[in-house]
């Protein structure tokens, strides 16, 4: 444990107690966070459950609109002219320095968005109820299509802009939406990639999809049909100051749909609202990175996820925050783009994920020193389960030892944090890799099979026992397909929500989610999570990445198998495998020996860079693969593949 090196002193148990009473009022405790945002008028009701078993309704009759708390609370105060946004293209010159940086203040932004809801509602005919999927890569016109499709009411999914003609097709499908937003192309690694002509591949099977908007982000030629309009075009003679009402939206109407990773298997489109949404986003942007004026937010995500919608677009914009938001992947030109940008922006919060923490790891600590990266107050990570190693490098190597890291904890499923450090209430002495507490109000346990709390630090289900807003939504919280919402989340436990980790609650009430529920081995009747095994191996000082997974044993019921990355420099060898085989072995134990380790050059990873498992299991088990319209590339399970059979 660390010791509590920072300016504030706390009492964990005084928070203990906070929660414990933030837990049993949390009608209440919600709903002094709700009166602080800005409604048209009052609810009636903080919460009631609907006809739909599980789904429930916050604030009931009241209506808002949640790009009006983003936009025109900002526009009439003095944030007007604070920056909402700088944005920064991929391209640099031969300096090294951005070629293109864009930059939004609060009226700039609200400006835009009004032109283009007035142009999406008298061109393009759309209003309150309809569908629509944005498949826009990080451009500035990304998060003004998501806030002028929610002030007008008009229901949005977010498709991420590496997802293939199948993968839009799907959503679009699923969605019924009668028009795709896209961009010509977008630049990604220094590369061009064509993001209209995928669109263009997907339309043999949208049937529903009437009209497609395409923003010109590379300009030169662009071939377009009847259905197809430029942007440009479409915002033709639309003046400058065009406003447009916000939709009064009762507090339970669609924001937008937005499918989940697929790690486990088929997305689910899971459905988020305005008012109980946006009051989870202004609580966790207080509590979890202290949102203040003079910050400079840089969130890294891409806003295709759940993480960029809440953490990039809604929750920053809320608060009145000014945020970086850069276009291109982390190592173009080189891999200190990200602390380039903290330095030469001054970036005060920090927003990563593990996935991106190894990568950079690999290419060492010089390319982060050589920045000036001591504005960082706060550090956090979202996605997997941070590895103490990949959490100790973030707090020293990135954050000087001085900024808070954390591990906040939460799905698609659940709309903002749930558990989480919380800088902006109190600090608490960190534990590498720990999540910390769940948020005040949000009443978290972990459970045994048969749904008894386990003890302190032993293994168990985590489940969230009551409502909170910004949970899934009305009408069936997963988009048409209540069934799916019922069996997979409220089904396992009676009125629990069961999010499908695993966990351990240590003696000091801390939460440690360390995997999916199905990811714990069993070994001689030992329980090991793959987790842990491949956070031993990460802390190896050749290893850059890890996936364990279980295999069926006649004699030990499973056995683990491993399959490592080596970090730049290092050589697959004998030697070195019979080095981490014994490295296993002497940190977590002779029984842990994996059967076989093997050495690639990638894991078959989501495109939100999470470790597929699942997959690395199929090929084991010669079982079919399932669902992989969300892996990020095939030649990764190949090459799974192709070690398997040699070794058997
Ligand atoms: P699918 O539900 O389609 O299988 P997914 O669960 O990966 O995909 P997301 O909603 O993007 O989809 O991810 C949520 C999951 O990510 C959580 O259930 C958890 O397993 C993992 N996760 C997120 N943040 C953390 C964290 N800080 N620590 C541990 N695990 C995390
Ligand atoms: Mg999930």
């Amino acid at each position: 444990m660390l010791k509590n090196w920072i300016h504030r002193n706390v009492d964990e148990r005084e928070y203990l107690d906070y929660h414990r009473k933030a837990v049993k009022e949390y009608q209440q405790h919600w709903e002094v966070i709700a009166r602080e945002l800005e409604w048209f008028s009052p609810w009636t009701k903080v919460v009631e459950e609907t006809d739909k078993a599980h789904v429930f309704k916050w604030f009931v009759g009241g209506t808002t609109n949640i790009s009006y708390l983003a936009l025109d609370r900002h526009a009439k105060t003095w944030r007007r002219h604070k920056l909402a946004f700088i944005w920064e293209g991929e391209p640099v010159d031969e300096q090294g320095r951005p070629k293109e940086v864009r930059k939004f203040t609060y009226y700039d932004l609200w400006r835009e968005v009004n032109r283009v809801a007035y142009a999406m509602r008298t061109k393009l005919g759309l209003k309150r109820g309809d569908r629509i999927a944005i498949y826009l890569p990080m451009i500035p016109e990304l998060p003004i299509f998501m806030l002028a499709a929610a002030r007008l009411g008009v229901i949005f999914t977010v498709i991420f802009s590496g997802f293939t003609a199948e993968n839009i097709a799907n959503r679009v499908n699923d969605l019924n939406a009668s028009l795709i937003v896209t961009a010509d192309g977008v630049y990604r690694r220094g590369k061009i990639l064509r993001l209209k002509e995928i669109v263009d591949e997907s339309l043999k099977f949208t049937p529903s999809v009437q009209r497609v908007v395409v923003v010109r982000r590379l300009g030169g030629e662009l071939s377009l049909t009847q259905r197809d309009v430029t942007l440009d075009e479409l915002l033709k003679g639309v003046p400058p100051n065009t406003y447009v009402d916000p939709e009064r939206m009762e507090s339970n109407e669609v924001l937008y749909v937005l499918y989940t990773s697929g790690t486990t298997g088929r997305p689910k489109g899971m459905i988020h609202d305005h008012g109980g949404y946006a009051t989870l986003l202004h609580a966790t942007m207080k509590w979890v990175f202290d949102a203040r004026d003079d910050d400079v937010y840089f969130c890294t995500a891409d806003i295709g996820w759940v993480t960029g919608h809440s953490y990039i677009v809604f929750g920053p914009l809320i608060e009145g925050l000014t945020s970086v938001m850069y276009e291109g992947t982390l190592d173009f030109p080189a891999p200190d783009r990200w602390w380039s940008i903290v330095e030469r922006y001054g970036v005060t919060i920090l927003y990563t994920s593990p996935t991106a923490v190894r990568t950079l790891m690999k290419f060492g600590d010089d390319l982060v020193k050589k920045h000036d990266l001591s504005t960082l107050r706060i550090i956090h990570s979202v996605g997997e389960p941070i590895n103490p190693s990949a959490w100790r490098w973030l707090f020293e190597v990135v954050g000087g030892s001085r900024a808070p890291v954390g591990s906040t904890w939460w799905m698609t499923e659940t709309g903002g944090i749930m558990i989480s450090y919380l800088p902006g209430l109190m600090l608490v002495p960190m534990k590498p890799g720990s999540n910390g507490y769940p948020l005040p109000g949000i009443d978290v346990d972990v459970l045994d099979e048969s749904g008894n709390p386990v003890k302190p630090g032993e293994r168990g289900y985590l489940v969230i026992r009551n409502p909170w807003p910004g949970m899934p939504a009305a009408p069936t919280g997963v988009w048409g397909d209540h069934e799916r919402y019922v069996k997979t989340y409220w089904s396992k436990y009676k009125d629990l929500f069961y999010a499908g980790d695993y966990a351990v609650k240590d003696s000091d009430g801390y939460i440690w989610v360390a995997g999916r529920a199905d990811e714990v081995m069993k070994v001689s009747g030992h329980r090991i999570g793959t987790y842990e095994l491949e956070s031993v191996l990460v802390a190896h000082r050749a290893v850059s990445e890890a996936a364990v997974i279980g295999v069926p044993d006649e004699v030990k019921g499973e056995v683990p198998i491993a399959y490592v990355v080596l970090k730049t420099g290092n050589q697959p060898s004998e030697e070195m495998r019979k080095e981490l085989v014994d490295w296993i072995r002497k940190n977590y134990g002779p029984i842990a020996t994996p059967r076989a380790l093997f050495f690639v050059n990638k894991l078959p990873k989501t495109r939100s860079g999470k470790i597929m498992r699942r997959l690395m299991r199929s090929v084991a088990t010669n079982s079919p693969l399932g669902d992989t319209t969300t892996l990020e590339d095939a030649s990764s399970v190949e090459e799974v593949r192709t070690a398997y059979e040699e070794f058997v």
